[in-house]
């Protein structure tokens, strides 16, 4: 279905969970998150029944996200019936930081799951454990290569670009995907009311397109807000713009938050509480289509206008 700006919405990104095995330094506070009561949280039944209301409102895609999806249990059960029972989603995705991979890679890959993102910041593991306030870098890469052996299809690596940190490691990740024949993304930090750091990290991929000398690749790949640019030897980043090549009347996506609500634009509060209305599918159908038609226009970060909730709580 399309929105009152005309841009049809097929992507849905489904927060399972807002807890976390990592504290990001840019994603969450270091305190860590305000502990749910189990009630606050959606049982994966609910999400089934919005997904399949969503199916039937045109969405085609799913991406299952959080804070860490996978730390949910009964997350790839709920994978499976999606993928069983709702063929209209024709795409199922995740965003993972990969540490639980060795764990259910190969169901995932029985499953046939469309598209991994596996979020890797830095090839150091000092910076890495810095970053993620203790995590340890071979745990991710381990995830990333049981995906690889599992035969999942479509793996890529997400990193937000943080200036001092890893915005002068580009070439490395360009290695690290031709070696292993992985699409590599950056994406720019945002801010967060929260104040994560980006004043202190945050740095547009312009200056580090300039600063690696990269040459802009000539096809038209704008479809996962994705530019791509190249090394002069052909080795290839993508860069994902939210702040300095704002893709708002492009966009085709809505989340669900763990909580229960409709968010319809990352950095935008307005929501709609979805959780009245769970066993009564006709109405949770009808709130989840008022809603979609009401999407914002875009984001005003750079007016100031900053979410309230941090991302873990959002479903990036
Ligand atoms: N835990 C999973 C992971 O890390 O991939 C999924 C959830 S995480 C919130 C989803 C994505 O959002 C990750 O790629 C993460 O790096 C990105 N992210 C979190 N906070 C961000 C921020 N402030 N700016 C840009 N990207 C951010
Ligand atoms: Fe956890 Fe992902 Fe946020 Fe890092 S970015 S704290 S791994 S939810």
């Amino acid at each position: 279905m399309t929105d009152n700006f005309t841009r049809e919405i097929n992507y849905a990104r489904i927060s399972l969970t807002d807890k976390c095995n990592f504290r990001c330094l840019y994603c969450m506070p270091e305190c860590g998150i305000e502990k749910k009561q189990h009630s606050d949280i959606v049982s994966l039944d609910n999400i089934f029944d919005i997904i399949k209301a969503l199916s039937e409102l045109g969405i085609k895609k799913v991406r299952f996200t959080g804070g860490e999806p996978l730390v949910r249990n009964g997350a790839v059960d709920l994978m499976k019936k999606v993928r069983d029972e709702i063929p209209a989603i024709k795409d199922i995705c995740i965003t993972t930081n990969g540490v639980l991979l060795p764990q259910y890679a190969k169901e995932l890959s029985e499953i046939g799951i469309n598209g991994l993102n596996i979020s890797i910041d830095s090839f150091d593991p000092e910076k890495y454990s810095f970053i993620t306030r203790g995590g340890k870098l071979d745990d991710a890469l381990k995830g990333f290569k049981c995906a690889k052996d599992a035969g999942i299809e479509n793996i890529k690596i997400n990193a937000v670009l943080l200036k001092g940190i890893n915005d002068g490691s580009i070439r490395e990740f360009a290695d690290f995907g031709l070696n292993n024949n992985t699409e590599v993304r950056f994406i720019e930090l945002m801010p967060f009311s929260f104040g994560n750091s980006y004043d202190k990290y945050g740095i547009t991929s312009k200056e580090v397109i300039e600063n690696n000398s990269l040459i802009k690749t000539e096809r038209d790949t704008f479809t996962n807000n994705t530019e791509y640019y190249q090394f002069s030897d052909g080795a290839e980043v993508g860069f994902i713009r939210p702040i300095s090549n704002k893709f708002c009347s492009k966009c085709n996506r809505i989340r669900i938050t763990a909580d229960g609500k409709m968010l319809l634009c990352l950095h935008r509060t307005d929501e709609v509480d979805l959780k009245g209305s769970f066993g009564k599918f006709d109405e949770l159908k009808g709130l989840l289509c008022e809603g979609i038609k009401n999407k914002p226009e875009g984001h005003d970060l750079c007016g100031g206008n900053l979410q309230t909730r941090a991302m873990n709580r959002i479903g990036g």
